[in-house]
């Protein structure tokens, strides 16, 4: 069995013999940079794919991609659980080991987030992705035999990444899928297209290094809409994992094959008068202004009991929140809503995932260094409330009371069911507004990433929410067909 040492031996091998071209495209390896050690791993022999090559899982076109996946998911059929496991490993590896790399190329490329705690996201999904644990068969037994039932894969899923969180997403997708048996295309969003081949050609050299076959995951170097079409309606591609805004997963839920969809949230905070009004300021600061609140979960506007207004706001500006007065905020408000011509309007694309201190500059504020969060007064129809902006500016709505409170929660969430936040100490209430809300995920008395991942809360981390098609933060199963096998009148054997 190859162990950790050795897989990390031919993976810093075969990385390290990546030179990058000025364009930051890392060039082809050659086979003398695979460590011969590959040659004892256990795993079924590999036969080398027929059909258009890729470079290190990288094609020029959608088709070839499906294609060379395609073939891949026959080889990847030979290896066991345990291997699944130990490619797993690898890919958890490199996400580590790559943790600044593909933070500072994300965010080069991107121009959104925070590099720092883009860092953080990529360690925290290397560490606590999901694997294997959750294909556990059941089985039942009786005078008329046995059933057994197993998580059996799908086969090619075709997978759409968003520009927020590109190689955390790919990768974190890879692992779940990957787990279940199945492999994967990518199409990346087209802002995002650089970084996400880099990452995947990382991965890719790292798993053929450890004696996987090729192609197990793909992408196309130049996604479009064409190359997400082609997937979409491409019959090599019986699933489809959706992680995006609702454009695309409107367009996917229009093809005839089964999605699993991760739209997009606003999630709402609720802070009444019994909460701990410092604790939840420091929360809500850590969670809304994380990787400048780029993250679909991530605090998005806030509705406070007027009982404990006043105190919440002082609370808020204590912690480090820096407050825009009405006239800049309505600056910044121009700014951030482009007015369309129907008399709706559209985010400004230019401003997502912007620092604090730049949205501060925009609007001629000057906050003191190191502000990671504004916020403003305003009432619940105001845009930032309703949209979702994606940018470390959070309004802060009065209420009435706690049932005023629940109602505006409920109606800025938009009916997204994706997250929602209270900060309580009255049990019925957090248990009303879980019901209410009826979102994917509830944070009580915590920070909005404490609903996703371990290293903040309890439970496994995904970064494909699904929330419009019910599979909450997906894991292993979700991406698995269930089989039964029914053995009449045997193997009962008590
Ligand atoms: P986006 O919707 O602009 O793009 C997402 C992906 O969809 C990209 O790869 C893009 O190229 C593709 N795409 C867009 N329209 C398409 C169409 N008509 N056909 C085919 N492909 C299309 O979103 P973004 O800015 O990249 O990401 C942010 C959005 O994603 C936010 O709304 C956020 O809430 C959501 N999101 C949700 C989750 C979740 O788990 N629920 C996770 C991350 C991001």
């Amino acid at each position: 069995m190859i162990d950790e040492k050795q897989i990390r031996k031919i993976v810093e091998s075969v990385v390290e013999s990546v030179t990058t071209s000025p364009d930051g495209v890392p060039k082809r390896v050659t086979s003398a940079a695979v460590s011969p050690s590959i040659t004892t791993a256990p795993s079924p022999a590999v036969t080398p794919s027929a059909g258009i090559r890729g470079d290190n899982g990288v094609f020029d076109r959608m088709e070839d991609a499906i294609a060379a996946t395609k073939r891949a998911f026959f080889e990847y059929q030979k290896f066991s659980i345990r291997d699944r496991e130990r490619l797993i490993g690898i890919l958890r590896m490199v996400l580590r080991d790559h943790a600044e790399d593909f933070s500072r190329r994300v965010f080069e490329e991107t121009g959104m987030g925070d590099y720092k705690d883009k860092i953080l996201k990529h360690k925290n999904c290397a560490k606590n992705s999901p694997g294997t644990e959750d294909l556990v068969s059941r089985s039942w037994s009786g005078e008329k035999g046995v059933c057994l039932e197993e998580y059996a894969p799908y086969g090619v899923i075709g997978a759409i990444t968003p520009s927020t969180h590109p190689t955390p997403t790919m990768i974190n997708n890879m692992m779940i899928m990957l787990a279940g048996g199945n492999t994967v295309v990518f199409n990346a969003h087209p802002g995002a297209k650089k970084c996400t081949a880099y990452g995947l050609q990382i991965c890719h050299r790292a798993v053929v290094a450890g004696g996987f076959p090729e192609n197990l995951f793909t992408c196309v170097k130049n996604p479009t809409i064409e190359t997400a079409n082609v997937m979409f309606n491409h019959p090599d591609v019986p699933l489809l994992s959706i992680t995006g805004g609702p454009g695309v997963v409107k367009a996917a839920m229009a093809t005839n094959k089964k999605v699993i969809a991760a739209g997009p949230g606003n999630p709402p905070v609720l802070v009444d008068e019994t909460a701990d009004l410092d604790k939840a300021a420091a929360d809500i600061i850590r969670g809304g202004s994380f990787d400048n609140n780029i993250l679909c979960i991530a605090e998005k506007e806030i509705f406070v009991i007027e009982s404990v207004f006043d105190k919440f706001m002082l609370a808020m500006e204590r912690a480090g929140a820096f407050k825009l007065d009405e006239i800049s905020f309505n600056l910044l408000t121009e700014k951030a809503f482009i007015p369309r011509e129907d008399g709706g309007h559209v985010l400004n694309r230019e401003l997502v995932g912007r620092s604090a201190t730049y949205l501060a500059d925009l609007v001629r504020v000057n906050v003191p260094e190191g502000t990671r969060l504004l916020i403003a007064v305003t009432d619940k129809d105001n845009i930032f409330v309703q949209e979702e902006q994606m940018m470390p500016i959070i309004p802060v709505v009065r209420v009435r009371d706690f049932q005023e409170g629940v109602k505006f929660s409920f109606e800025a969430e938009r009916g997204y069911g994706h997250t929602a936040i209270i900060h309580s100490k009255d049990m019925n209430r957090i248990t009303e507004f879980a019901r209410v809300m009826n979102t994917s995920i509830v944070v009580a008395n915590g920070y909005s990433t404490q609903g996703d991942g371990p290293d903040d809360g309890e439970a496994y981390m995904a970064f494909t929410i699904a929330t419009p098609t019910g599979e909450g933060i997906t894991s292993s199963r979700h991406f698995c067909r269930i089989r039964r096998l029914a053995i009449a009148g045997s193997l009962r054997f008590v």
